[in-house]
Protein backbone atom coordinates (compact mmCIF):
# COMPACT_ATOMS: atom_id res chain seq x y z
CA UNK A 1 0.00 0.00 0.00
CA UNK A 2 2.38 2.85 1.14
CA UNK A 3 4.79 1.23 -1.87
CA UNK A 4 2.36 1.79 -4.28
CA UNK A 5 1.56 5.52 -2.85
CA UNK A 6 5.29 5.89 -2.89
CA UNK A 7 5.23 5.39 -6.91
CA UNK A 8 2.68 8.02 -7.45
CA UNK A 9 3.87 10.67 -5.69
CA UNK A 10 5.03 13.52 -8.01
CA UNK A 11 8.82 14.69 -7.46
CA UNK A 12 9.97 18.31 -7.88
CA UNK A 13 13.05 20.19 -8.46
CA UNK A 14 15.66 20.96 -5.65
CA UNK A 15 14.68 24.33 -3.55
CA UNK A 16 16.86 27.02 -5.42
CA UNK A 17 17.80 25.39 -8.38
CA UNK A 18 15.45 26.44 -11.24
CA UNK A 19 14.49 24.48 -14.63
CA UNK A 20 15.02 27.07 -17.46
CA UNK A 21 12.03 26.24 -19.48
CA UNK A 22 11.81 26.52 -23.67
CA UNK A 23 9.63 30.04 -23.26
CA UNK A 24 12.67 31.29 -21.66
CA UNK A 25 15.59 29.99 -22.96
CA UNK A 26 15.23 32.33 -26.02
CA UNK A 27 16.18 34.90 -23.73
CA UNK A 28 19.02 32.73 -22.49
CA UNK A 29 20.38 32.07 -25.82
CA UNK A 30 19.99 35.75 -26.83
CA UNK A 31 22.10 36.65 -23.84
CA UNK A 32 24.82 33.85 -24.72
CA UNK A 33 25.57 34.29 -28.17
CA UNK A 34 25.81 38.32 -27.65
CA UNK A 35 28.15 37.54 -24.80
CA UNK A 36 29.94 35.04 -26.98
CA UNK A 37 30.51 37.43 -29.90
CA UNK A 38 32.16 40.11 -27.68
CA UNK A 39 34.38 37.92 -25.90
CA UNK A 40 35.67 36.45 -29.12
CA UNK A 41 36.00 40.47 -30.40
CA UNK A 42 38.54 40.72 -27.55
CA UNK A 43 40.70 37.27 -28.64
CA UNK A 44 39.34 35.81 -25.48
CA UNK A 45 39.20 32.08 -25.67
CA UNK A 46 36.60 29.29 -24.01
CA UNK A 47 37.59 26.94 -20.93
CA UNK A 48 35.23 24.56 -19.32
CA UNK A 49 36.01 23.11 -15.97
CA UNK A 50 34.20 20.46 -14.28
CA UNK A 51 31.69 21.25 -11.62
CA UNK A 52 33.43 19.09 -8.79
CA UNK A 53 36.32 20.13 -7.70
CA UNK A 54 38.37 19.26 -4.31
CA UNK A 55 37.34 20.83 -1.84
CA UNK A 56 40.43 22.55 -0.66
CA UNK A 57 40.68 24.82 -3.82
CA UNK A 58 37.81 26.80 -2.77
CA UNK A 59 39.02 26.69 0.73
CA UNK A 60 42.65 28.11 -0.15
CA UNK A 61 41.45 30.88 -2.61
CA UNK A 62 38.07 32.02 -1.69
CA UNK A 63 39.19 32.25 2.15
CA UNK A 64 38.45 30.23 5.41
CA UNK A 65 36.63 33.90 6.61
CA UNK A 66 34.21 34.58 3.68
CA UNK A 67 30.65 33.91 3.41
CA UNK A 68 31.13 31.36 0.75
CA UNK A 69 33.25 28.90 2.48
CA UNK A 70 31.70 29.28 6.07
CA UNK A 71 28.23 29.03 4.78
CA UNK A 72 27.30 28.78 1.05
CA UNK A 73 29.74 25.72 -0.42
CA UNK A 74 27.79 22.82 -1.64
CA UNK A 75 30.59 19.84 -0.02
CA UNK A 76 30.24 16.14 0.35
CA UNK A 77 32.40 13.18 0.52
CA UNK A 78 32.20 11.17 -2.41
CA UNK A 79 31.45 7.72 -0.58
CA UNK A 80 32.91 5.86 -3.05
CA UNK A 81 36.66 6.82 -2.31
CA UNK A 82 36.75 8.93 0.62
CA UNK A 83 37.28 12.57 -0.98
CA UNK A 84 36.30 15.88 -0.11
CA UNK A 85 34.39 17.40 -2.87
CA UNK A 86 32.63 20.67 -3.45
CA UNK A 87 30.20 22.05 -6.44
CA UNK A 88 32.07 24.82 -7.62
CA UNK A 89 30.49 28.13 -5.96
CA UNK A 90 32.45 30.16 -8.60
CA UNK A 91 35.18 29.90 -11.24
CA UNK A 92 37.89 31.45 -10.62
CA UNK A 93 39.59 29.33 -8.30
CA UNK A 94 39.19 26.69 -10.81
CA UNK A 95 40.42 28.19 -14.16
CA UNK A 96 44.00 29.29 -12.36
CA UNK A 97 44.23 25.66 -11.35
CA UNK A 98 43.32 24.61 -15.15
CA UNK A 99 45.54 26.79 -15.83
CA UNK A 100 48.59 25.57 -13.64
CA UNK A 101 47.74 21.67 -14.16
CA UNK A 102 48.00 21.98 -18.16
CA UNK A 103 50.90 24.83 -18.22
CA UNK A 104 48.96 26.90 -20.22
CA UNK A 105 50.81 29.85 -19.35
CA UNK A 106 54.03 28.09 -21.11
CA UNK A 107 54.14 30.11 -23.98
CA UNK A 108 52.62 33.54 -22.36
CA UNK A 109 49.81 35.48 -20.91
CA UNK A 110 46.12 33.93 -21.53
CA UNK A 111 43.31 35.74 -22.03
CA UNK A 112 40.11 32.99 -21.23
CA UNK A 113 36.21 32.96 -20.87
CA UNK A 114 33.47 30.47 -19.14
CA UNK A 115 29.95 30.57 -18.75
CA UNK A 116 28.13 27.71 -16.70
CA UNK A 117 26.17 27.33 -13.68
CA UNK A 118 27.91 27.54 -9.95
CA UNK A 119 26.03 26.65 -6.49
CA UNK A 120 25.83 28.15 -3.66
CA UNK A 121 23.61 27.10 -0.51
CA UNK A 122 22.02 30.72 0.18
CA UNK A 123 18.04 31.83 0.93
CA UNK A 124 16.81 31.66 -2.31
CA UNK A 125 14.82 34.80 -3.33
CA UNK A 126 14.54 36.80 -6.39
CA UNK A 127 17.78 37.07 -8.24
CA UNK A 128 19.63 34.97 -5.16
CA UNK A 129 19.14 31.26 -6.33
CA UNK A 130 21.36 27.84 -5.07
CA UNK A 131 21.71 26.56 -8.59
CA UNK A 132 22.88 30.50 -10.72
CA UNK A 133 24.87 31.11 -13.69
CA UNK A 134 27.94 33.22 -14.36
CA UNK A 135 29.83 34.16 -17.45
CA UNK A 136 33.43 35.42 -16.32
CA UNK A 137 36.37 35.98 -17.77
CA UNK A 138 39.95 35.59 -16.56
CA UNK A 139 43.39 37.32 -17.95
CA UNK A 140 46.10 35.28 -16.74
CA UNK A 141 49.72 36.68 -16.95
CA UNK A 142 49.05 40.76 -17.54
CA UNK A 143 50.14 43.11 -15.32
CA UNK A 144 47.76 45.54 -15.81
CA UNK A 145 46.41 48.66 -15.98
CA UNK A 146 45.67 48.26 -19.48
CA UNK A 147 44.17 44.83 -19.27
CA UNK A 148 41.90 46.08 -16.59
CA UNK A 149 40.48 48.72 -18.18
CA UNK A 150 40.63 46.21 -21.32
CA UNK A 151 37.85 43.64 -18.75
CA UNK A 152 36.28 46.58 -17.60
CA UNK A 153 35.65 47.78 -21.38
CA UNK A 154 34.21 44.46 -22.33
CA UNK A 155 31.50 44.65 -19.60
CA UNK A 156 30.60 48.36 -20.98
CA UNK A 157 29.99 46.82 -24.72
CA UNK A 158 28.15 44.03 -23.45
CA UNK A 159 25.74 46.33 -21.42
CA UNK A 160 25.42 48.83 -24.67
CA UNK A 161 24.59 45.73 -27.01
CA UNK A 162 22.28 44.60 -24.52
CA UNK A 163 20.43 48.06 -24.26
CA UNK A 164 21.12 48.13 -20.63
CA UNK A 165 21.50 51.63 -19.47
CA UNK A 166 21.37 51.58 -15.54
CA UNK A 167 24.35 49.89 -14.66
CA UNK A 168 27.10 51.46 -12.62
CA UNK A 169 30.72 50.85 -12.11
CA UNK A 170 31.63 51.03 -8.74
CA UNK A 171 36.23 51.15 -8.66
CA UNK A 172 38.14 50.90 -6.05
CA UNK A 173 41.90 49.66 -5.26
CA UNK A 174 42.71 47.03 -2.30
CA UNK A 175 46.46 48.00 -3.14
CA UNK A 176 49.11 45.61 -1.90
CA UNK A 177 49.49 43.32 1.01
CA UNK A 178 51.90 45.19 3.53
CA UNK A 179 49.11 48.24 2.70
CA UNK A 180 46.52 45.97 3.46
CA UNK A 181 47.94 45.05 6.57
CA UNK A 182 48.85 49.17 7.65
CA UNK A 183 45.04 49.31 7.36
CA UNK A 184 43.79 46.44 9.00
CA UNK A 185 45.68 47.90 11.92
CA UNK A 186 43.93 50.80 11.77
CA UNK A 187 40.89 49.57 11.41
CA UNK A 188 41.00 47.04 14.57
CA UNK A 189 41.51 49.84 16.26
CA UNK A 190 38.37 51.52 14.84
CA UNK A 191 35.78 49.03 15.03
CA UNK A 192 36.77 48.02 18.72
CA UNK A 193 35.50 51.47 19.72
CA UNK A 194 31.97 49.89 18.31
CA UNK A 195 32.01 46.73 19.59
CA UNK A 196 29.06 46.42 21.37
CA UNK A 197 26.83 47.80 18.43
CA UNK A 198 28.45 45.25 16.05
CA UNK A 199 26.58 42.14 14.51
CA UNK A 200 27.38 38.66 15.33
CA UNK A 201 29.15 38.89 11.32
CA UNK A 202 31.18 41.41 12.28
CA UNK A 203 32.36 40.69 15.79
CA UNK A 204 33.67 36.83 14.24
CA UNK A 205 35.40 38.79 11.66
CA UNK A 206 36.79 41.57 13.50
CA UNK A 207 40.40 40.33 14.00
CA UNK A 208 40.09 37.58 11.31
CA UNK A 209 39.08 39.25 8.33
CA UNK A 210 38.08 42.90 9.29
CA UNK A 211 37.91 44.34 5.61
CA UNK A 212 35.07 42.11 5.27
CA UNK A 213 33.00 43.98 8.06
CA UNK A 214 33.12 46.77 5.78
CA UNK A 215 30.80 45.47 3.01
CA UNK A 216 28.54 44.37 5.53
CA UNK A 217 25.04 44.42 4.24
CA UNK A 218 23.70 45.08 7.19
CA UNK A 219 21.38 48.36 7.36
CA UNK A 220 22.58 49.12 11.39
CA UNK A 221 26.31 49.19 10.83
CA UNK A 222 26.28 51.32 7.57
CA UNK A 223 27.37 54.38 9.46
CA UNK A 224 30.32 52.76 10.93
CA UNK A 225 31.49 51.10 8.15
CA UNK A 226 30.76 54.20 6.22
CA UNK A 227 33.43 56.42 8.77
CA UNK A 228 35.87 53.79 8.97
CA UNK A 229 39.48 54.17 8.18
CA UNK A 230 39.83 54.11 4.45
CA UNK A 231 42.40 51.55 3.02
CA UNK A 232 42.92 54.09 -0.14
CA UNK A 233 44.83 56.53 2.34
CA UNK A 234 47.15 53.49 2.98
CA UNK A 235 48.56 53.00 -0.68
CA UNK A 236 51.69 53.99 -2.03
CA UNK A 237 52.74 55.62 -5.05
CA UNK A 238 52.93 52.11 -7.01
CA UNK A 239 49.60 51.29 -6.06
CA UNK A 240 48.31 54.75 -6.96
CA UNK A 241 49.98 54.57 -9.87
CA UNK A 242 48.19 51.73 -11.06
CA UNK A 243 44.92 52.96 -9.97
CA UNK A 244 44.96 56.03 -11.39
CA UNK A 245 46.46 54.69 -14.32
CA UNK A 246 43.06 52.37 -14.56
CA UNK A 247 41.10 55.39 -13.93
CA UNK A 248 42.42 57.76 -17.40
CA UNK A 249 42.33 54.64 -19.35
CA UNK A 250 38.59 54.14 -18.37
CA UNK A 251 38.03 57.88 -18.99
CA UNK A 252 39.57 58.09 -22.06
CA UNK A 253 37.44 54.88 -23.47
CA UNK A 254 34.23 57.05 -22.33
CA UNK A 255 33.49 55.01 -18.83
CA UNK A 256 32.13 56.27 -15.73
CA UNK A 257 32.55 55.02 -12.67
CA UNK A 258 32.53 56.24 -9.35
CA UNK A 259 35.46 55.58 -6.33
CA UNK A 260 33.67 53.43 -3.35
CA UNK A 261 36.61 53.08 -1.18
CA UNK A 262 34.24 50.36 0.77
CA UNK A 263 34.29 48.23 -2.27
CA UNK A 264 36.33 44.90 -0.69
CA UNK A 265 34.50 42.27 -2.82
CA UNK A 266 34.12 38.68 -1.05
CA UNK A 267 36.50 36.32 -1.59
CA UNK A 268 39.83 36.80 -0.09
CA UNK A 269 41.71 36.52 -3.29
CA UNK A 270 41.37 40.03 -4.71
CA UNK A 271 44.50 42.81 -4.63
CA UNK A 272 44.80 46.08 -6.58
CA UNK A 273 41.82 46.75 -8.80
CA UNK A 274 38.41 45.86 -7.49
CA UNK A 275 35.45 46.72 -9.28
CA UNK A 276 31.49 46.23 -9.52
CA UNK A 277 28.78 46.94 -11.50
CA UNK A 278 25.74 47.84 -9.73
CA UNK A 279 21.99 48.84 -10.56
CA UNK A 280 19.38 50.06 -8.63
CA UNK A 281 16.69 48.40 -10.25
CA UNK A 282 16.86 44.83 -9.12
CA UNK A 283 16.45 45.20 -5.28
CA UNK A 284 18.48 43.95 -2.88
CA UNK A 285 20.09 41.95 -5.51
CA UNK A 286 21.97 45.04 -7.34
CA UNK A 287 25.23 43.69 -7.90
CA UNK A 288 25.49 42.43 -11.16
CA UNK A 289 28.72 41.46 -11.25
CA UNK A 290 32.17 42.19 -10.07
CA UNK A 291 35.92 41.50 -10.50
CA UNK A 292 39.23 42.34 -10.22
CA UNK A 293 43.01 41.76 -9.83
CA UNK A 294 44.28 38.52 -7.93
CA UNK A 295 48.38 38.53 -8.23
CA UNK A 296 48.93 36.01 -5.59
CA UNK A 297 46.47 33.46 -6.84
CA UNK A 298 48.13 31.68 -9.28
CA UNK A 299 51.97 31.31 -6.76
CA UNK A 300 49.08 30.74 -3.89
CA UNK A 301 47.62 27.84 -5.52
CA UNK A 302 50.84 26.27 -6.69
CA UNK A 303 51.86 27.72 -10.15
CA UNK A 304 54.91 29.81 -11.14
CA UNK A 305 53.66 33.32 -10.20
CA UNK A 306 51.98 35.02 -12.64
CA UNK A 307 49.56 38.38 -12.64
CA UNK A 308 45.92 38.07 -13.49
CA UNK A 309 42.60 39.35 -13.18
CA UNK A 310 38.84 39.01 -14.37
CA UNK A 311 35.55 39.14 -13.44
CA UNK A 312 32.22 37.13 -13.27
CA UNK A 313 28.74 38.27 -14.10
CA UNK A 314 25.51 36.82 -12.68
CA UNK A 315 23.57 35.88 -15.78
CA UNK A 316 19.95 35.52 -13.76
CA UNK A 317 20.13 39.16 -12.57
CA UNK A 318 21.21 40.44 -16.31
CA UNK A 319 18.44 38.49 -17.62
CA UNK A 320 16.16 40.03 -14.89
CA UNK A 321 17.23 43.46 -15.95
CA UNK A 322 16.14 42.68 -19.43
CA UNK A 323 12.76 41.39 -18.89
CA UNK A 324 12.30 44.97 -17.05
CA UNK A 325 13.19 46.43 -20.14
CA UNK A 326 10.77 44.46 -21.81
CA UNK A 327 13.06 43.12 -24.11
CA UNK A 328 10.91 41.72 -26.99
CA UNK A 329 12.93 38.91 -28.98
CA UNK A 330 11.86 38.34 -33.01
CA UNK A 331 9.76 35.14 -33.56
CA UNK A 332 12.14 32.23 -33.16
CA UNK A 333 9.74 29.80 -34.71
CA UNK A 334 11.26 27.53 -37.51
CA UNK A 335 11.42 28.80 -41.40
CA UNK A 336 9.12 25.69 -42.50
CA UNK A 337 6.54 23.49 -40.69
CA UNK A 338 5.94 20.33 -43.31
CA UNK A 339 2.71 18.06 -42.94
CA UNK A 340 1.55 15.98 -44.96
CA UNK A 341 -0.76 13.09 -45.16
CA UNK A 342 -0.18 9.50 -47.05
CA UNK A 343 2.52 6.82 -46.99
CA UNK A 344 4.06 8.29 -50.46
CA UNK A 345 3.88 12.06 -48.99
CA UNK A 346 5.83 11.05 -45.97
CA UNK A 347 8.30 9.61 -47.86
CA UNK A 348 8.67 12.85 -50.14
CA UNK A 349 8.19 14.82 -47.27
CA UNK A 350 11.68 13.31 -45.09
CA UNK A 351 13.75 13.81 -48.55
CA UNK A 352 12.22 17.62 -48.98
CA UNK A 353 12.77 18.52 -45.71
CA UNK A 354 16.27 17.43 -45.67
CA UNK A 355 16.71 19.36 -48.66
CA UNK A 356 15.44 22.80 -47.26
CA UNK A 357 17.98 22.47 -44.34
CA UNK A 358 20.54 21.70 -46.83
CA UNK A 359 20.34 25.01 -47.84
CA UNK A 360 19.96 26.37 -44.75
CA UNK A 361 16.51 26.57 -43.67
CA UNK A 362 15.36 25.48 -40.19
CA UNK A 363 12.53 23.13 -40.73
CA UNK A 364 9.95 21.13 -38.82
CA UNK A 365 8.73 17.70 -40.35
CA UNK A 366 5.61 16.51 -38.47
CA UNK A 367 6.03 13.30 -36.89
CA UNK A 368 3.00 10.97 -35.83
CA UNK A 369 2.08 11.76 -32.28
CA UNK A 370 -0.31 7.93 -31.78
CA UNK A 371 -0.93 5.78 -34.53
CA UNK A 372 -4.45 7.42 -35.85
CA UNK A 373 -3.40 9.49 -38.95
CA UNK A 374 -3.51 13.08 -37.86
CA UNK A 375 -6.17 15.27 -40.18
CA UNK A 376 -4.79 18.35 -42.56
CA UNK A 377 -6.28 20.22 -39.79
CA UNK A 378 -4.92 18.97 -36.38
CA UNK A 379 -1.64 20.12 -38.34
CA UNK A 380 -2.12 22.73 -39.11
CA UNK A 381 -3.02 23.86 -35.84
CA UNK A 382 0.23 22.23 -34.80
CA UNK A 383 2.02 24.18 -37.57
CA UNK A 384 1.12 27.75 -36.45
CA UNK A 385 1.81 26.90 -33.07
CA UNK A 386 5.33 26.36 -33.88
CA UNK A 387 5.78 29.43 -35.21
CA UNK A 388 6.98 28.52 -38.42
CA UNK A 389 6.87 31.09 -41.10
CA UNK A 390 5.21 28.51 -43.69
CA UNK A 391 3.63 25.75 -43.83
CA UNK A 392 3.95 23.22 -47.00
CA UNK A 393 1.84 21.16 -47.30
CA UNK A 394 1.67 17.67 -49.19
CA UNK A 395 -1.32 15.96 -49.87
CA UNK A 396 -2.48 12.82 -52.76
CA UNK A 397 -3.36 15.91 -55.15
CA UNK A 398 0.18 17.52 -54.27
CA UNK A 399 2.16 14.15 -54.28
CA UNK A 400 0.70 13.08 -58.07
CA UNK A 401 1.62 16.15 -59.39
CA UNK A 402 5.28 16.38 -58.29
CA UNK A 403 3.97 19.74 -56.50
CA UNK A 404 3.97 20.91 -53.12
CA UNK A 405 1.23 23.96 -51.44
CA UNK A 406 2.80 25.87 -49.73
CA UNK A 407 1.31 29.00 -47.09
CA UNK A 408 2.49 31.74 -45.24
CA UNK A 409 1.61 31.48 -41.89
CA UNK A 410 2.40 34.77 -40.42
CA UNK A 411 3.09 38.58 -41.28
CA UNK A 412 4.79 37.63 -44.79
CA UNK A 413 1.50 37.30 -46.71
CA UNK A 414 2.45 40.03 -48.83
CA UNK A 415 5.43 38.43 -50.62
CA UNK A 416 3.42 35.82 -51.84
CA UNK A 417 1.25 37.06 -54.61
CA UNK A 418 -1.87 34.47 -52.71
CA UNK A 419 -2.56 32.93 -49.64
CA UNK A 420 -1.74 29.88 -50.59
CA UNK A 421 0.42 28.38 -53.86
CA UNK A 422 1.26 25.46 -55.61
CA UNK A 423 4.82 25.07 -56.77
CA UNK A 424 6.43 22.21 -58.55
CA UNK A 425 9.17 20.38 -55.84
CA UNK A 426 11.92 21.12 -58.36
CA UNK A 427 11.68 24.71 -58.43
CA UNK A 428 10.91 24.67 -54.59
CA UNK A 429 14.07 25.70 -53.08
CA UNK A 430 14.60 28.37 -55.43
CA UNK A 431 11.18 29.59 -54.68
CA UNK A 432 11.94 29.44 -50.99
CA UNK A 433 15.33 31.25 -51.34
CA UNK A 434 13.78 34.42 -53.17
CA UNK A 435 10.73 34.55 -50.09
CA UNK A 436 12.69 33.86 -47.30
CA UNK A 437 16.54 35.41 -46.41
CA UNK A 438 18.47 32.20 -46.27
CA UNK A 439 21.23 33.11 -44.24
CA UNK A 440 24.57 33.20 -46.14
CA UNK A 441 26.36 30.91 -44.82
CA UNK A 442 25.54 27.99 -42.29
CA UNK A 443 28.79 27.33 -39.93
CA UNK A 444 30.01 24.81 -41.80
CA UNK A 445 33.30 21.85 -41.01
CA UNK A 446 36.18 20.58 -42.99
CA UNK A 447 38.57 17.40 -42.07
CA UNK A 448 42.14 17.60 -42.87
CA UNK A 449 42.59 14.33 -44.14
CA UNK A 450 45.94 13.11 -44.35
P1 LIG B 1 26.08 39.08 -3.43
O1 LIG B 1 26.73 40.17 -2.67
O2 LIG B 1 24.85 39.49 -4.16
O3 LIG B 1 25.88 37.84 -2.60
P2 LIG B 1 28.58 38.05 -4.31
O4 LIG B 1 29.56 39.10 -3.96
O5 LIG B 1 28.44 36.87 -3.43
O6 LIG B 1 27.13 38.70 -4.58
P3 LIG B 1 30.18 37.23 -6.54
O7 LIG B 1 30.81 36.09 -5.84
O8 LIG B 1 30.96 38.45 -6.77
O9 LIG B 1 28.82 37.59 -5.80
O10 LIG B 1 29.56 36.71 -7.92
C1 LIG B 1 29.40 37.56 -9.05
C2 LIG B 1 27.96 37.71 -9.43
O11 LIG B 1 27.31 36.45 -9.45
C3 LIG B 1 27.13 38.52 -8.46
O12 LIG B 1 27.33 39.89 -8.66
C4 LIG B 1 25.73 38.09 -8.83
O13 LIG B 1 25.26 38.76 -10.00
C5 LIG B 1 25.92 36.64 -9.14
N1 LIG B 1 25.53 35.84 -7.98
C6 LIG B 1 26.24 35.56 -6.88
N2 LIG B 1 25.56 34.75 -6.04
C7 LIG B 1 24.37 34.50 -6.67
C8 LIG B 1 23.22 33.72 -6.34
N3 LIG B 1 23.16 33.00 -5.22
N4 LIG B 1 22.19 33.71 -7.20
C9 LIG B 1 22.22 34.41 -8.35
N5 LIG B 1 23.28 35.16 -8.73
C10 LIG B 1 24.35 35.20 -7.89
MG1 LIG C 1 27.10 36.29 -1.97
Amino acid sequence: MTEKKHKLERLTGVKGMNDILPSDTGLWEFFENTVKAILHAYGYQNIRTPILEHTPLFRRSIGEVTDIVEKEMYSFVDSLNGKQLTMRPENTAAVVRSAIEHNLLYDGPKRLWYIGPMFRHERPQRGRYRQFHQVGVEALGFVGPDIDAEIILICQRLWNNLGLRDIRLELNSLGHKHERAAHRDQLIIYLERYIKLLDHDSKNRLYTNPLRVLDTKNPALQDIAANAPKLIDFLGDESLAHFEGLQSLLSANNISFTINPRLVRGLDYYNMTVFEWVTNKLGAQGTIGGGGRYDLLIKQLGGKPALACGWALGIERILELLRENNLVLSNDGCDVYIVHQGETARIRAFSIAEQLRNIGLDVILHCSVDNASVSFKSQMKLANASGATYAIILGDNEVWQDEVSIKPLRGNREIMDNAQQRVPVKSLVDFLAKVIAIPQKKEGISYNHK
